[in-house]
């Protein structure tokens, strides 16, 4: 074995970032402190971890804490760990390269963002935060495996870096640090104390500044709530998701029996947080008796809360049970009942007491509530109240069912609801005719996941949710003004029955029907569907999903009160060959497939719009002023 130093390159990423940081000019230089007891802290959960399930490691009689030291004279800095170490290998593995590409991510995040602090450690790169203070670094590590020996890691932030064997009798960490000119400012134990209160506090392990215990570690959870202020949960919050907004809500569940449950859960404000982090993976930190046990758990809450941030501990689930094993003990079965139903309840008061800050969860996770009702099985009595709709009666605000519920007309005993595109549409959809008429309101579903949930909740409180398009849609009340056709304008059955088949004619294998309806108020006509089961939506979800996925045919109803429809008959009874007629057929069956959010051809209807309009001018226009 050589005790030369042997000199390798840093992967192009690498440099390239650690050309920015050590020129940085950025007034958060402290967080490369917080970076390195993040890292150490993980190693000494790691460790802590592999004592319960491993016999063989070195050294398991050493205190499990992280020691800061520092020499002002000299400008120097130790962040040193008993964590769990680093072989040669993972020196290389971990310091000389980044996964993930993590650091092209941090880069491109960086142009955008200017604030290092709130971003360097949710990309896996939080080490290289220590080249903005130090001109070099040395890192010398010897693992928890007993056959393994220690090594020194050196670099001063350029292209390269050394390996050296190193004398280092026990297991863990220690990192030197030669800080800049201008850093010099970090080697006092006043700033470090301040440093590691603000953003280390809760930490897990003692961090030492010399001989002194800087941070309070305190398990925030196992308090009682009543010790615990906001401004604690918030900072709580931010160290352990690195979100530097504030939660949107906060639990703090604690119950004895059936089983001990202690835990902090969180609400964010926003969905983006972490999408580039080394770990996106969501999950809770799961703790027994204070030991971190696993890091993102995902068997604690149903897949649908996975928005859901935070830590779980609960001395009921054995220490040395392995990871794999969590999920299927009796004890997580209460924990997961326990913990969905308060996040739910939580939720759910939420909504009835902060409308404001409801309408900020409902815009950034209803996509998951509604996947909730779809998959929440058993559970939808719980889901469904926290959906919000906007409604024909709404004016754009956010309706729940409740509300529609206690809304409803005499008589009424469904829920309406109209599926489309986008607002606009749906609202001068002609399914509404009818509705309006009644004073009747209707829910607007124009999420593409709206009509994937609405086949799974088929009601809501024993009130059935009806599709405004079936054709057997039976409408309670009486209508304001009924759509009575003054008798002067009735069309005859016969000369109504000629307009129905020039339709059909024209439309052919379009449409599968033609025919009357009984509920248009104001617009001339409306397509249906022919099925009046759920296979409608599902109809919806393929359209979505399946590139050429084509609906099938609709139903068109006419509105035989309409004074267009009244005026297209008598002009088929008179000049039955009179262009206008099919092209004001085709034009209308085109409306409805646009309001429908079926999409027409658009190449088809330019030409065709602008033939009926040089039609109507010309018939306008007084004869002979050419
Ligand atoms: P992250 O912590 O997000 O993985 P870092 O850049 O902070 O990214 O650290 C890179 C890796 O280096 C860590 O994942 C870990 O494997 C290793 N590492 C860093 N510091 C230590 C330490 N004190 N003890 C053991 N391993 C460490
Ligand atoms: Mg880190």
């Amino acid at each position: 074995m050589t005790t030369q130093p042997e000199s390798l390159e840093f992967k192009a990423e690498v440099q390239q970032l650690l050309h920015i940081l050590s020129h940085s000019l950025y007034t958060e230089r402290e967080i490369f402190l917080r970076e390195l007891i993040s890292n150490a802290s993980d190693a000494l959960n790691r460790v802590q971890f592999e004592m319960l399930t491993n016999a063989d490691v070195r050294d398991p009689e050493l205190e499990l804490a992280v020691r800061i030291d520092f020499d002002e004279e000299a400008k120097t800095l130790t962040v040193s760990d008993t964590g769990i170490g680093m072989t040669r290998d993972e020196l290389i593995e971990n310091l000389g390269t980044i996964a993930h590409s993590g650091a092209m991510a941090f880069l491109k995040k960086l142009e955008a963002e200017q604030r290092i602090g709130d971003i360097i450690g949710q990309f896996g790169v939080g080490f290289y935060a220590v080249f903005m203070v130090a001109d070099k670094v040395s890192v010398t590590s010897r693992s928890y495996l007993p056959d393994e020996s220690a090594w020194t890691w050196v670099s001063r932030g350029d292209n390269t870096y050394t390996l050296t064997p190193a004398e280092k009798e026990t297991r863990g960490t220690t990192i030197e640090i030669e800080l800049k000119e201008d850093a010099a400012e970090f080697a006092s134990a006043w700033r470090l104390e301040q440093i590691v209160k603000k953003h280390s506090d809760f930490v897990s392990f003692p961090v030492y500044v010399k001989d002194k215990i800087a941070n309070q570690q305190a398990a925030l959870w196992r308090k009682s709530p009543s010790e615990v202020t906001e401004d604690e949960y918030n900072e709580f919050y931010r160290q352990l998701t690195l979100d530097f907004e504030k939660p949107l809500l906060h639990l703090h569940i604690v119950t004895d029996a059936p089983v001990d449950i202690r835990s902090v859960l969180f609400v964010p404000r926003h969905r983006d947080r972490g999408m580039f982090r080394m770990r996106p993976d969501h999950g809770l930190k799961l703790y027994s008796r204070k030991v971190l046990i696993q890091e993102d758990n995902k068997d604690m809450l149903p897949e649908y809360l996975r928005f859901v941030e935070g830590v779980v501990d609960s001395t009921d689930i054995p220490l040395n049970v392995a990871r794999e094993s969590v999920q299927s003990t009796r004890t997580m079965g209460h924990i997961k009942k326990a913990l969905r139903g308060r996040v739910l309840k939580s939720l759910r008061e939420l909504g009835e007491e902060n409308p404001e800050d409801y309408k900020v969860f409902w815009e950034a996770f209803g996509p998951f509530i509604k996947e909730g009702v779809a998959m929440d099985f058993g559970g939808r009595d719980d889901v469904a109240p926290l959906l919000r709709f906007t409604t024909s009666k709404s004016n754009g605000a956010l309706v729940a069912l409740s509300e529609y519920a206690a809304r409803m007309i005499e008589g009424q005993n469904d829920i309406y609801y109209i599926l489309g595109d986008d607002l606009a549409s749906v609202a001068r959809s002609p399914h509404l005719d009818a509705l309006k008429a009644r004073n009747l309101e209707v829910l607007y579903l124009v999420d593409p996941l709206d009509a994937f949930m609405v086949q799974s909740l088929r009601e809501y409180e024993d009130k059935p949710l009806k599709n405004v398009d079936d054709p057997d849609l039976q409408l309670p009340g009486e209508p304001e003004s009924p759509p009575e056709t003054p008798a002067a304008d009735a069309l005859s059955p016969e000369v109504f029955g000629k307009l129905i088949m020039r339709f059909k004619n024209v439309l052919g294998e379009r449409v599968a029907d033609v025919r009357e309806s009984k509920l248009l108020k104001d617009s001339p006509c409306r397509l249906v569907s022919p099925d009046s089961g759920p296979e409608r939506e599902m109809q919806r979800v393929r359209r979505l999903v399946e590139q050429d996925y084509t609906a099938p045919v609709k139903i068109l109803e006419i509105n035989r009160g309409h004074a267009l429809i009244q005026n297209l008959a008598r002009v088929i009874e008179s000049q039955f060959a009179n262009p206008l007629i099919d092209l004001t057929v085709e034009q209308l069956f085109d409306n409805l497939l646009l309001l429908e959010g079926l999409h027409p051809n658009p190449a088809q209807m330019a030409p065709r719009i602008q033939e009926v309009l040089e039609r109507a001018v010309a018939a306008s226009a007084p004869a002979g002023e050419a």
